[in-house]
């Protein structure tokens, strides 16, 4: 008898999970095939060159300036000859020379790289050397 009264308690609650487990059941449509995973982006060259080893440098110590460094231009050095450079404007073979005015200097040149008052810096003609604020050559600009 108790073993009765056990299966009869047991068998209604198994048969309601069945049923309710049959109702919760859903028809399942068949598997459409999955949509192809779209192609990853092509990688651009600026990504891939991206070097943090070619940022600038943070603490590096500032440049000398272009005038600050180079001997001085010899008047005698083949470059100088050909360009009629003298270190003392005074100084220029005006009949060799016609082109110069009187009051051109390098201080007052566009190739000149000195600070202003300066008396000597770079020129972008004598690459690596410093000629006289008050030289002259034939390839002069007047500053505007
Ligand atoms: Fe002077 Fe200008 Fe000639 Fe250079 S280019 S040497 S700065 S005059």
């Amino acid at each position: 008898m108790n073993t009765r009264r056990k299966f009869i308690r047991i068998v209604p609650a198994s048969a309601a999970m069945i049923a309710l487990s049959a109702c919760g059941k859903k028809e399942e449509a068949p598997a459409a095939p999955a949509p192809a995973a779209p192609a990853p982006a092509p990688v651009t060259p600026a990504a891939t060159t991206a070097d943090p080893a070619a940022a600038p440098p943070t603490a590096a110590a500032p440049a000398a300036p272009a005038s600050a460094a180079g001997a001085m231009v010899d008047e005698k050095d083949a470059q100088a000859l050909a360009l009629g450079y003298v270190a003392d404007a005074g100084k220029v073979d005006k009949t060799k020379f016609a082109s110069y005015q009187a009051g051109s200097a390098c201080s007052n040149c566009t190739l000149y790289q000195g600070a202003a008052g300066s008396e000597a810096g770079g020129c972008g003609i004598f690459a690596g050397k410093q000629v006289s604020a008050k030289g002259w050559c034939s390839a002069y600009s007047k500053k505007a």
